[in-house]
């Protein structure tokens, strides 16, 4: 099944498939994935080196993963500043804040550019509250970024709030102009196209068989063999799978959606209007916005774990939480719970330990790199992914080669079966404990507990 997004940039942009590779072929980087990740990686690779012979091998279509099924809204790392700051110290995490702000500018930059009519609104995001309990729960970080001059938010009247974010849902707001809502498909979609047009040989429908080491590496496929001096991996939720030594590293999640039909008169009457993205507290958030057609697009996160690393074959499915979410639009914005839905579906996550992903050196070959783990949190930072990952394939010494982001996983889930056994038991812990604070009761202590393994990671995670 093709995701909502990525089967409507098709319909409206039919192009014929890349053909898969056949025979052997030679390159200097081979690039495997066609998501945001491996998609960037090459446009910044030629970019920088636009005589660089690169090579991109995708298993299915450019976009059929998570680039081609998300939730669109592109966001910075700024609400992650605690953790990158306990993790990497406050002047590097000041930077991240900093270079995931201008990532979002320059994905519209480029998309200008280049011309990939994507939707891509910078019409900022607002941080929520939707039960009494989730109220301040934005305050702490907002004040540390204030405090290192670093803060683009500012509290909303509730109003306001209730106003731009179309529902009365919400008893508090705080709204960041730094963020945008993109068609992913369209931009994944338009990222292949640039990439096609500056030289980037791309072959779809090819997936990697086998990773041979050595100078050059050898990429195996079932109709041919790539040799190429550098190897990137662009894998997500597929890289614990074929690359065990990272199965403990990434807890494969799903994000599920809802989108409607065109409703443009209703969300005008509600004022949701703008390509404002709205996210509440929660730890598995919702998270909403609408599109220029007049569709209202809502998600939530941490639903279906796979086990294993295996990717089930719900994750490419309509979304088996379908009801739930139609109620819960329902909830939200009760003139609208008659709309019919047009889709649902959902998709792979990878969440790593600490909600950041991370990048490396494959088996400390010096020239095999990947970049992985973005936590449900991609459209944005994946722009900063392929800057690291050229930067890494180029031999640079720059901050993005000495970022501690490029020091591999930072933490290990427990093995199965205690990791699936342990992720649903918190999940339900925290669906328990989130229910009875929408219910306005006092969680269980117990639930309470529970909620903190995930709560670690930090906030606005889809996955
Ligand atoms: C339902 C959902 C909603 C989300 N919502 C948001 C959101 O609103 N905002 C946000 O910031 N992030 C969101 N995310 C996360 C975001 O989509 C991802 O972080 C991002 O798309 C990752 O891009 P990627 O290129 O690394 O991975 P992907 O786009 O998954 O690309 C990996 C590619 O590798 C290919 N592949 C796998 N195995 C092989 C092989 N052996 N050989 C060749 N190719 C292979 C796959 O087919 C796939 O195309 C969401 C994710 C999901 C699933």
């Amino acid at each position: 099944m093709r995701p909502f997004w990525l089967q409507q940039a098709l319909d409206e942009r039919p192009e014929a498939i890349c053909p898969p590779l056949q025979g052997d072929a030679r390159c200097q980087v081979c690039i495997i994935g066609g998501g945001y990740t491996g998609l960037w990686t090459a446009l910044m690779l030629k970019r920088a080196r636009p005589d660089l012979d690169v090579l991109l091998i995708e298993a299915d279509l450019c976009g059929a993963g998570a680039s081609g099924r998300n939730g669109g809204c592109a966001l910075s790392w700024s609400a992650k500043y605690f953790t990158l700051q306990q993790l990497f110290g406050a002047v590097e995490a000041s930077r991240l804040v900093i270079e995931s702000e201008r990532s979002i500018g320059a994905i519209g930059a480029f998309c200008q550019a280049e011309g990939i009519e994507c939707d891509f609104r910078l019409d900022g995001t607002l941080y929520t509250a939707t039960n009494t309990a989730q109220i301040g729960s934005t305050d702490a970080v907002v004040a540390a970024l204030e405090q290192r001059g670093l803060s683009s938010f500012r509290r909303l009247p509730l109003q306001q709030v209730q106003r731009l974010a179309g529902s009365q849902r919400h008893l508090e707001g705080w709204f960041s102009p730094i963020a945008a809502t993109v068609q992913p498909g369209k931009l994944v979609r338009g990222l292949r196209r640039a990439a096609l047009a500056k030289g980037v040989r791309i072959h779809e429908g090819t997936p990697m068989t086998r990773l041979e080491h050595g100078a050059p590496a050898q990429v195996h496929t079932a109709g041919g063999r790539v040799r190429a001096d550098r190897v990137v991996l662009g894998l997500n939720a597929w890289m614990a799978r074929q690359f065990p030594a990272f199965e403990r590293s990434v807890a494969i999640v799903s994000s599920d959606m809802v989108i409607t039909e065109p409703c443009p008169q209703a969300l005008a009457d509600i004022g949701l209007s703008s390509g404002i993205s709205v996210l509440d507290s929660r730890l598995f958030v919702h998270y909403y916005r609408n599109t220029p057609d007049g569709r209202l697009m809502l998600g939530k996160g941490g639903n279906t774990f796979a086990y294993g690393g295996r990717l089930p074959a719900v994750f490419d499915q309509p979304s088996p939480y379908c009801d739930l979410l139609q109620r819960t639009l329902a909830q939200f914005f009760p003139t609208l719970a008659e709309v019919p839905l047009a889709a649902s579906w959902n998709g792979p996550s990878d969440r790593s330990v600490t909600g950041l992903p991370f990048f490396g050196r494959l088996d400390g070959q010096a020239n095999v790199f990947y970049g992985f783990g973005y936590s449900g949190s991609g459209v944005g930072p994946c722009h900063m992914g392929g800057q690291i990952l050229c930067s890494l394939a180029l031999g640079l010494d720059n901050p993005w080669t000495r970022s501690p982001l490029v020091r591999g996983p930072l933490g290990r889930f427990p093995p199965e079966p205690i990791r699936y056994l342990g992720s649903l038991l918190v999940r339900d812990a925290i669906r328990r404990k989130e229910r009875a604070e929408d219910r306005g009761l006092r969680p269980l202590a117990l639930d309470v507990r529970l909620a903190r393994f995930a709560a670690a990671a930090g906030k606005a995670d889809k996955g």
